[in-house]
């Protein structure tokens, strides 16, 4: 079943049922007719409708902004931060895309080629509630303007948002069948994934989804994209100013309530300042961050999307500090509604579940570590490897320790967030290939050789 149900209040709003079979064969039916049509269209053309897409989302950001706001608890200043990246993301494909996929000639031994960049066919998108918008934007524009045709299936708690989402693409131009919401189980997924009428899967959400899916997709003999978890690692090298290096890590790590798949989320810090970042943090933490109504532009800790993931959140840090781990400050479930204190945890060690876990709420970890070299090996004792950033005040410095970290990405001196330009992904669990940037566009492309 989908259902819109309000974060803030508990209250439900709407229910819809799930796709049946037949709807579900017939959403496949129709993005596969629809492929050859839309591989043909010219390049130019397919961009331009997603350049109108931009606009259109950019124009309708209030509306959609609510609509987040209700289904899963989401701020509106952040909201229309989101929608921002999304009209970012359709200009950057819009505009970049034919460039993109130029012929690339090839001189080779007895003569010439070209590499010609082809779409695949008919893909299936399966998108997680924490950026309704934006996750979907990073999968659906590269595509559209590559010339593969999508079926969408969007996370059960944001179905308004998923039916938004399909409207803009069809008033910007897309083809009615060439995007094509549907409201399938995550149990109707595996045969969907095995019809031969489907090429590849791009999967954004949790670890245990990413194992299904890219199980199913093996099987068949499918690409396959996964963007899954992370528990990223910021490191603190030293500061030349405390409390902003304090104010912009807490930032990062309350982004979304704390529902970012690559928010820092276990604050490394050496020795030397250690004490005094714990202590300033924890401060910020308690002081800046008061549960509130996500739809008053004032409000600085919006609920979790559900009660289940406040729950869910709220039981792993009391676990951890069953198994030993110090409380700074929060860990309590604020009712009604799907609130949880922020909270600050010290003193987790390897032998607790919270230090390999996830934490996907607005839970700091904080690590001391006794130099550099210890900064790195805590950084990488993680099963993730999605994101990392590295603070301090030496460039140079701050380079190495990036290229020592396992992880898909690093940002330095900053944390989080994502731009259009960027590719976006990560190594180990957090999943494989690229969203974003040149790179995003390839993941479901047929890079053809032409002899000449
Ligand atoms: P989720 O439970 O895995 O759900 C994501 C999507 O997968 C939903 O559409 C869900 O459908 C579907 N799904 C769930 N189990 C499935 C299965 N076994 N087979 C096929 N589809 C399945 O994840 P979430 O709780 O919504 O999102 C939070 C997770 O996503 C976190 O771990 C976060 O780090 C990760 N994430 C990663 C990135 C990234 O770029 N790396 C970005 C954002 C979020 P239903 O809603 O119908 O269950």
């Amino acid at each position: 079943m989908y259902s819109v149900t309000n974060p803030a209040t508990g209250e439900l709003v709407e229910e819809i049922p799930n796709a049946t079979a037949e709807q579900v064969e017939d959403a496949i039916g129709r993005v596969r007719r629809a492929y050859p049509g839309w591989r043909d269209v010219p390049v130019t053309d397919r961009a331009k409708i997603v350049l109108r897409a931009g606009e259109l989302f950019a124009e309708r950001s209030a509306e959609l902004t609510a609509v987040m706001t209700l289904e899963m608890g989401k701020r509106v200043s952040e909201g229309r931060g989101e929608i921002g990246v999304v009209a970012d993301i359709f200009d950057y494909y819009g505009t970049h895309g034919p460039d993109l996929l130029a012929d690339e000639p090839l001189t080779i031994k007895g003569g010439h080629a070209v590499i010609a960049k082809e779409p695949i066919g008919a893909l299936l998108g399966v998108m997680p509630w924490n950026f309704p918008c934006y996750q979907v934007a990073r999968f659906v524009a590269p595509n559209l303007v590559l010339g593969n045709t999508i079926l969408l299936k969007h996370a059960s708690i944001c179905p308004r948002s998923a039916a938004a989402i399909e409207d803009i693409l069809r008033e910007a131009g897309v083809p009615e069948d060439v995007y094509v919401n549907t409201f399938a189980s995550s149990k109707q997924v595996p045969g969907i994934l095995a019809d031969p009428r489907i090429q590849g899967v791009s999967l954004t959400g949790s670890e245990q989804a990413g194992v299904s899916v890219a199980a199913e997709a093996g099987r068949n003999l499918k690409r396959c994209v996964l963007e899954l978890g992370g528990s990223d690692p910021l490191i603190v090298l030293d500061t030349a100013d405390l409390d902003e290096t304090v104010r912009a890590t807490a930032t990062a790590r309350m982004r979304n309530c704390g529902q970012s798949c690559n928010a820092p989320k276990r604050m490394i810090v050496l020795d030397d300042i250690y004490e005094e970042y714990v202590e300033k943090l924890t401060a910020r933490v308690a002081d800046h961050y008061v549960p509130g109504d996500p739809a008053d532009p004032a409000t600085t800790l919006p609920p979790l999307a559900s009660i289940s993931a406040a729950d869910e959140v709220a039981g792993q840090v009391r676990k951890a500090v069953a198994q030993g781990a110090t409380l700074r400050t929060g860990g309590e479930r604020v009712h009604p509604g799907a609130y949880l204190e922020a909270t600050v945890l010290t003193d987790v060690t390897p032998d607790m579940d919270a230090y390999y876990e996830e934490i996907f709420g607005p839970v700091v970890l904080v690590f001391r570590a006794r130099t550099e070299d210890d900064a790195v090996a805590i950084a990488n004792d993680s099963p993730f490897g999605l994101g990392a950033s590295v603070f301090g005040t030496d460039p140079g410095r701050m380079r190495r320790v990036a290229g020592r970290i396992e992880s898909g990405m690093v940002y330095l001196n900053r944390a989080g967030g994502s731009q259009a330009d960027l590719p976006f992904g990560g190594i180990k669990r957090s999943g494989m290939g690229r969203e974003l940037g040149a790179a995003g566009i390839e993941e479901f492309m047929n890079k053809k050789s032409i002899r000449l």
